[in-house]
């Protein structure tokens, strides 16, 4: 591929873009303080998060001195909503501390910034570059995703393709390169439902991977399900979630662990344009929980299993429609030392009942969070891992009873690989070492399985430390 063709084409659809927040402040303000307390609070929130909160922080402190004058309870109360306000306040706080060695004033090194509060690599690239106008390739995810869309690289993390565009992208590219992708990948090449369809790339453009947005009413007569353990409904919303919704092309949208009674959710995220929704809670607040978003109309809502013990804790919503149902269901965690093995297969066989009810009468899908990997391909230490939680023996054994019953698991129709995840840990940095498991699916009934079309897991939508898994279906 010609790569500097692709970036000068780009380089002018972009320029009608908005800039990125850190572009800007650059760009204003001139100033490596700002620039370098920005990127720490950009990490995972959306840009204009970013600017309100850069705002109200520099009204305040102005520079390192006036930060230095406030504690960490004042600046988390700046810059909240950011993504991960708590641990960027943290640094933040430590922040003058750390540039006491460099006379208070910003290193132009980058082994220098990487040892400051809160900055890795792409923050430090970053840094360099808008700062301090060094030439430094900065990869966040949108970098490395279209990259490897491209084919340019065929690299699995953002570091392995920081190393790769370093030996093969000429130098007068490495600066431009994040300005261009970040507004091209939020706008355009999105992560869920890339606009192919009217990309000025779309001749040439590999599609390495990619499952285009559909427009609605094309008449393919195929539906696009999405499946999300979102963690947290109000938290996921400040991250985005609207807006992965709306570019989605999905005709359902199902979650899990909402977290959050109806009357406690925006109204917002209550109606999104083009959506109907449901949902399902425990009776706990701030637990579990579901939601649908649909654009069909469903001809029956089923919430629960009808069994107190299960329905309490809000774990099942069943939508009818004319050919199908479609069961979204948060199956229980069997937790530390298996504390909770037997009400969790308790409610995975009320379950199994239920959808072989369903099944006899239509196409019957089942999708979620499954809480257990099934095979050792399904998670990366599978070893390490066989007496706990989510791969103990029981729940192997019961998920491999469910599917040889006659049930789908529709992404292994298509994909056979290993290193397929869909839920990482916080903690170790698992997501970028992609140490995960698969635990969510789409299951579909065995009689139905020519409806299937294909099936993905959507490794590029953050938010959560679950990422949502997708299936597409022509009913037949
Ligand atoms: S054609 Fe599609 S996948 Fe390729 S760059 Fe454009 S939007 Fe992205």
């Amino acid at each position: 591929m010609d790569i500097e063709s692709f970036l000068l084409a780009l380089e002018h659809e972009v320029a009608d873009y908005k800039a990125p927040v850190i572009d800007l402040i650059g760009v204003q303000t001139q100033n490596p303080f700002k620039v370098l307390v920005a990127t720490i609070m950009s990490a995972r929130t959306k840009d204009e998060t970013t600017a309100r909160a850069a705002g109200r922080l520099f009204d305040e402190a102005p520079d390192i001195h006036a930060l230095k004058g406030l504690s960490e309870e004042r600046i988390r109360e700046l810059i909240h909503p950011v993504g991960f306000f708590k641990n960027k306040a943290k640094y933040l706080y430590k922040l003058s501390e750390a540039l006491k060695p460099y006379a208070y004033k910003v290193p132009d090194e980058i082994d220098e910034l990487l040892k400051l509060p809160g900055v890795g690599r792409k923050t430090a690239n970053l840094v360099l570059s808008v700062a301090f106008d060094k030439p430094a390739i900065c990869v966040d995810t949108h970098v490395h995703r279209i990259m490897n869309i491209w084919g340019f690289v065929n690299t699995k993390n953002p570091l392995a393709t920081e190393q790769a565009l370093r030996t093969k992208l000429p130098q007068k590219y490495w600066k431009k390169v994040n300005s261009v992708l970040v507004p091209f990948g939020q706008i355009r090449c999105k992560p869920v439902g890339p606009q192919c369809d009217s990309c000025l790339l779309e001749q040439s453009c590999p599609k390495n991977g990619v499952n285009p947005r559909r427009i609605k009413n094309a008449g393919s007569g195929t539906l696009k399900f999405i499946s999300w353990n979102v963690n947290g409904l109000r938290a996921v919303e400040k991250k985005g979630f609207i807006d992965i919704v709306k570019g989605s092309g999905a005709d359902i949208f199902a979650l899990q662990e909402t977290k959050a009674w109806p009357e406690q959710l925006s109204d917002e995220v209550k109606n999104i344009p083009g959506y109907s929704s449901y949902f399902a809670q425990a009776k706990k607040k701030g637990y579990s929980g579901l939601a649908i978003y649909t654009s069909k109309k469903p001809l029956n809502i089923i919430t629960g299993l009808g069994m107190d013990q299960f329905d309490d804790e809000g774990r099942m919503l069943t939508l009818e429609f004319e050919t199908f149902f479609l069961v979204n269901a948060y199956f229980p965690n069997a937790q530390h030392e298996l504390k909770r093995i037997d009400y969790k297969i308790e409610f995975n066989n009320a379950l199994f009942e239920y959808l072989k009810q369903l099944a006899n009468k239509k196409t019957t899908i089942i999708c979620g969070d499954f809480n257990v990997a099934h095979k050792a391909i399904d998670l990366a230490n599978p070893e390490a891992n066989k007496k706990n939680p989510g791969y103990s023996i029981e729940e192997r054994t019961w998920m491999e009873k469910f599917i040889n019953a006659g049930w789908v698991d529709t992404f292994r129709v298509f994909n056979q690989e290993p290193e397929q995840y869909s839920w990482w840990s916080y903690r170790f940095n698992a997501r970028t070492k992609n140490i995960g498991w698969r635990i969510d699916y789409f299951v579909i009934d065995e009689k139905s399985k020519s409806w299937l079309q294909d099936a993905d897991i959507l490794t590029d939508i953050f938010g959560s430390d679950h990422c949502p898994v997708q299936v597409e279906l022509k009913p037949g």
